[in-house]
């Protein structure tokens, strides 16, 4: 059974999130601050998935994810922002957390998302243990990308993704040597369709220039397109000579 932490400071809203997160099969429990939830969440490596609002009295949300990513711990978070508030679904990922849903929201869509955050989980947990479709590394440059482990390996030491830098990196990976859109990006990493402001691709993308690159201010294997959005080169020419 995987059990989910709510971080809320509603008590109503989250004992309605507890109730029907427990009738969807899930072990359930809630933290009623933003504290709780990081004493919760360090004690010990108890949940499979967070669920947590932003607007919480003391430390905020995006403290919470920053904190929980800083202390080495990269289980998926699904933050729950303010509906039309653009800059916190910025932030709340430039802080670490995997996935987004604006409040007031349907809880199918919420169950949803929680599905689909530990189905990726699994999935990569399955295809481990069945050793087929994706390579387990991928190698480029001085980095190998343990999809597994989800971590880089570079000049002896280990940098920790959270599942979106995972997902975001297969991506450019599957698109080698091709342009690609922000928007595109949007969509096929995100799933987001509505009008999402593209500067959190930028965020990502600076983030993972510091895990790769030799000069993350030069990059050469995340390269800049401009007017159109990025592309990522395996192998830069002038390292072939
Ligand atoms: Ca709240």
């Amino acid at each position: 059974m995987s059990r989910v932490l709510i971080v809320e400071d509603e008590e109503h809203l989250a004992a309605g999130l507890r109730f029907n997160l427990e009738a969807e099969g899930y072990d359930a429990v809630v933290a009623g601050s933003g504290e709780d939830a990081i004493e919760k969440l360090l004690a010990a490596n108890r949940f499979d998935l967070v669920v947590l609002d932003v607007m919480l009295p003391g430390i905020d949300g995006f403290e919470v994810v920053k904190r929980l990513r800083e202390a080495g711990n990269y289980m998926p978070v699904l933050l729950l922002t303010a509906r039309g508030q653009a800059e916190d679904v910025l932030r709340g990922l430039s802080a670490g957390a995997d996935d987004y849903l604006p409040k007031p929201f349907d809880l199918e869509i919420l169950v949803a998302r929680i599905q689909g955050l530990l189905r990726r989980k699994e999935w990569a947990r399955k295809q481990e243990s069945e050793g087929q479709a994706e390579p387990a590394e991928y190698a480029f440059g001085d980095n190998r990308l343990d999809f597994q482990r989800q971590l880089i390996a570079r000049n002896g030491a280990e940098q920790p993704l959270t599942l979106m830098e995972l997902n975001l990196l297969r991506h450019f990976i599957r698109n080698e040597g091709k342009n690609v859109s922000r928007k595109a990006l949007l969509e096929e990493v995100w799933g987001v369709r509505e009008d999402t402001d593209t500067r959190a691709i930028d965020n990502f993308v600076v983030r993972l220039r510091r895990y790769i690159e030799d000069d993350p201010a030069k990059p050469k294997h995340l390269l800049t397109v401009r007017g159109v959005g990025y592309r990522f080169v395996a192998e830069p020419a002038d390292s072939l000579e």
